[in-house]
C-alpha cells in the first residue's frame, strides 16, 4: 500500500529546505509536502519560484510563531509529519540581535511541537506521526586539536545562535519523553552547495573574488569546520526521517574537516580556472591575493568535528560527494547565478 503523506516542511525556502524538497519529492512522488515559510531576508524567492513545477507542493507563507495559522493548517490539510527547518540560522546576526533567535528557534519550535502534540496524539495513529527537527553540531560547543561530538557528547553552546538551536533540541527530546511524540533529531555539520545565502562563508567567498573585493577571513583563519555537501546532509534526513529511531538523535558529518583559510584558498584556485574573466586587467594573478584576515567573531568556536558512526552503521548512511567535485559543482552554480543577475 502507498503511504500519502502529507508532510509539513517549515523553513523551506532556505538553503537546505530548497534542496531538500526537490530531492525529496523526486524520490517520493506520492508524498505532498507543504513548504510553510515566513520568507525572512534568508529566503531566495527565485528558487522557490521553481517548486511550484512539482504538482504534489503547495507554498503557505506563515511564521512558526503563528499558533492559530498552523493549528487550521494541521486540521485542514492534515498534516502527517513535521519537518523543522525554520530558524534563524547565522552566527554573526545572532551576536548582533539575539532576540529574534530566540522566537523563532525556540518559542516557534516549543509551538509546533505544542500542536503537533494535540493534534496527532488524541487520535489513533497519532503516534506514527513523525516529528522531525533538523539542528546543527554547533549545539556541542568546540573541540580541540582531537576527538569528535558524538550524540553523547555533553551540550556546551557558545553563541546565541547555537544556544537556541540547543534549548529547541531539548525542546523536542521533552515532548518525546514526557508525552511520547515520535520525535527524531539530526545534528548535522557545516553544509556547502548550491542555494545557499550569501551572507554565509562559501557564498561570500566567491561573491567578493568576483567582485573584486577584499575577502574576509575571521582571526587566523585557522577555525576548522566538517564540511558536508548539502545533498549528503538530504539523504541523511530522509534515512532518518523514515528508518531513525523515535526519540533519538542521529548526527550527520562528513569527516572532511578544513580550515576556513583553506577553503578560501581552494575557492579562489577554482575561481581562478572557471571564472578569470572577472580579473582580467587587473594586477592579480590570482584571486587568493584578495583574502585578507579581520578582527575575530567574539567566541568563535575553533573546531567542529562529527562523528557519524550512528547514522551510517543503524541507517547505513553515508556522505557520497567527494570535496573537490562537490565544491566545483557550488562555485559553478554561484557563478551562473552571477551572471544571470547582471544587467543585460
Ligand atoms: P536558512 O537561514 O538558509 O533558511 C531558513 C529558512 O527559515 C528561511 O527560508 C526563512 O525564511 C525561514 N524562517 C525563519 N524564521 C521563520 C519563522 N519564524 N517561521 C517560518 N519560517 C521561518 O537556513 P538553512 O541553512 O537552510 O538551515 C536550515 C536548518 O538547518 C536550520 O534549522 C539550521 O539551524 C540547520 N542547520 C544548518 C546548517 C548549515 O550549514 N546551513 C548546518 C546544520 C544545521
Amino acid at each position: 500500500m502507498i503511504n500519502r503523506k502529507t508532510i509539513l516542511v517549515t523553513g523551506g525556502a532556505g538553503f537546505i529546505g530548497l534542496n531538500f524538497i526537490p530531492y525529496f519529492l523526486e524520490k517520493y512522488p506520492h508524498y505532498h509536502v507543504i513548504n510553510f515559510d515566513k520568507l525572512t531576508y534568508a529566503a531566495n524567492m527565485g528558487e522557490l519560484k521553481r517548486l511550484k513545477a512539482y504538482p504534489n507542493y503547495q507554498f503557505i507563507k506563515g511564521d512558526i510563531n503563528n499558533r492559530a495559522l498552523l493549528e487550521e493548517l494541521f486540521s485542514k490539510h492534515g498534516i502527517s509529519d513535521v519537518i523543522h527547518f525554520a530558524a534563524e540560522s547565522h552566527v554573526d546576526r545572532s551576536i548582533k540581535a539575539p532576540d529574534v533567535f530566540i522566537q523563532t528557534n525556540v518559542h516557534g519550535t516549543f509551538t509546533l511541537l505544542d500542536i503537533a502534540r494535540h493534534h496527532w496524539l488524541d487520535t489513533e495513529n497519532g503516534r506514527k506521526c513523525r516529528f522531525h527537527h533538523i539542528s546543527t553540531d554547533e549545539v556541542y560547543g568546540s573541540l580541540g586539536a582531537k576527538g569528535y561530538f558524538s550524540e553523547t557528547t555533553p551540550y556546551a553552546p557558545n553563541s546565541p545562535y547555537s544556544a537556541s538551536k540547543a534549548a529547541s533540541d531539548f525542546l523536542v527530546r521533552s515532548y518525546f519523553h514526557t508525552y511520547g511524540l515520535n520525535t527524531v533529531t539530526t545534528n548535522c555539520s557545516n553544509n556547502y552547495g548550491p542555494k545557499q545565502h550569501n551572507e554565509k562563508l562559501i557564498p561570500t567567498i566567491i561573491r567578493k573574488a568576483v567582485n573584486l573585493e577584499r575577502i574576509p577571513i575571521y582571526g587566523d583563519g585557522k577555525n576548522i569546520r566538517d564540511w558536508l555537501f548539502v545533498l549528503d546532509h538530504c539523504k541523511g534526513i530522509d534515512l532518518a526521517f523514515h528508518n531513525g529511531k523515535s526519540g533519538e538523535t542521529y548526527n550527520i558529518g562528513g569527516k572532511n574537516e578544513h580550515t576556513n583559510i583553506e577553503i578560501a584558498t581552494i575557492l579562489c584556485g577554482l575561481l581562478d580556472e572557471l571564472a578569470p574573466e572577472y580579473k582580467e586587467g587587473t594586477d592579480f594573478s590570482s584571486y587568493q591575493e584578495l583574502i585578507s584576515f579581520v578582527s575575530d567573531r567574539p567566541g568563535h568556536d575553533r573546531r567542529y568535528a562529527i562523528d557519524a558512526s550512528k547514522i551510517e552503521d543503524e541507517l547505513g548512511w553515508k556522505a557520497e560527494e567527494n570535496f573537490e567535485s562537490g565544491l566545483r559543482k557550488t562555485v559553478e552554480w554561484y557563478i551562473h547565478e552571477n551572471q544571470q543577475s547582471k544587467p543585460t
